[in-house]
């Protein structure tokens, strides 16, 4: 079994002596490329992000790391343990939901930090990220979706610590980290530094722990539920706080940031808060005057065309577009009237035409409307 796993260095693409920032770069820039969600229809994606997710587990944890570049995969076993499972999938979101605008997903400013007196400091955990897809309809509605989240949690085996046997380090009595007093030109400097024989832990392993391979955390898919606000926008991040990855012994977790993707509607076009919607008529009912139907949120609704109706024409219907997010009321739907002129005529109805045209004259058309046409468009985006 564990001869067939690759190599975590070749699974990241790193080389042995790659440093903890170049994992976690890579880590972030494979995860997105092979995370499920982002490969619906590829059945090895999940596999391939477990993976990943294992390896980086392992490597971006510089005692795991070590273990892992003596033993191998071969790592000392401890008792078999039961991958643990814990917390409640649904737990917590009601009351931690926060929307935020555009593109926040870069670093965090939180990968890992270190205590500055060189005493290390457990590490919090870095955030997770997952993208959501909903349609234009489903985002003028407050909605919830259930997501996939594939974080690393404490080891419920070793709770933790890494190890299921461990004794105080005796170099630091489990301080974590040692003073060193030196004499120097200025007068005794006395420095604080991470213990270096358990590296800031204040405890040693003895028995390496089998189920999270001595990393203390492990990897679980989670399902949670998310609320999406009404009226979000396309690339909007929804920020669940210590929903992403478990920190270091008891540090706390990083967050989830869910990015909401808004499909494009094929009747109703988005302009921030208003909807536009592109009217097909023909041109004997422009100049005739017509009742047409319009699609909106809530379904079909028929709307009046009165004679001689201008291409480009802007019909409002108020209150009829999007929900503005967080804030009372809808924006417009705004319908452009878009006039068809026939393309293939057959011997009649060009001979109609022409008897049409010869009866009528300017005072036929009167303005054309009044405003021009670039005027009536230029309204649509106001
Ligand atoms: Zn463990
Ligand atoms: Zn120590």
């Amino acid at each position: 079994m564990a001869s067939t796993k690759r190599d975590y260095y070749e699974v990241l693409g790193l080389s042995r002596e790659a440093p903890e920032t170049e994992i976690k770069k890579a880590y972030r820039r494979l995860a997105r490329d092979h995370h499920p969600d982002a490969n619906p229809n590829d059945p090895g994606a999940e596999e391939r992000f477990k993976e990943l997710t294992e390896a980086y587990e392992v490597l971006s944890n510089p005692q795991a790391r070590k273990a892992y570049d003596t033993y191998g995969h071969q790592i000392p076993r401890a008792g078999a343990g039961s991958a643990g499972s814990g917390g409640d999938p649904f737990g917590g979101f009601q009351d931690i939901f926060d929307a935020f605008f555009g593109d926040q997903f870069g670093e965090s400013p939180f990968g890992s930090f270190f205590g500055g007196s060189g005493m290390r400091a457990p590490a919090r955990g870095n955030d997770a990220e997952v993208e959501v897809q909903v349609t234009l309809r489903e985002a003028a509605y407050e909605i919830e979706r259930e997501v996939k989240v594939q974080v690393v949690k404490g080891c419920s085996v070793c709770d933790g610590a890494g190890g299921t046997k461990t004794r105080q380090c005796g170099t630091c009595g489990g301080a974590g980290a040692v003073r060193t007093v030196r004499q120097s030109l200025l007068g005794q400097m006395v420095s604080t530094q991470a213990c270096p024989t358990c590296g800031g832990r204040g405890s040693i392993i003895e028995v390496v722990c089998d189920n999270c391979r001595g990393s203390g955390r492990v990897s679980e898919v989670e399902t949670r539920r998310i609320r999406i606000p009404a009226g979000i926008e396309d690339g909007m991040g929804i920020k669940v706080s210590g929903a992403g990855h478990a920190g270091e012994r008891g540090a706390p977790s990083g967050d989830l940031y869910v990015r909401v993707r808004v499909e494009e509607d094929p009747e109703l076009m988005r302009d921030g808060d208003d909807l536009i919607h592109r009217m097909r008529i023909n041109f004997v009912e422009a100049a005739l005057g017509t009742e047409a139907e319009v699609p909106t949120l809530e379904g079909m609704t028929a709307m009046r065309v009165d004679p001689g109706t201008q291409p480009g024409t802007t019909l409002t219907l108020r209150g009829e577009g999007m929900p503005r997010l967080r804030r009372r009321g809808r924006g417009d739907l705004k319908v452009v009237v878009d006039v068809m002129v026939p393309t293939r005529l057959n011997a009649e109805q060009r001979e109609l035409l022409k008897r049409f045209e010869a009866t009528s004259g300017e005072e036929t058309y009167g303005n054309g409307g009044g405003e021009s046409f670039f005027d009536r468009l230029r309204s649509v985006f106001r």
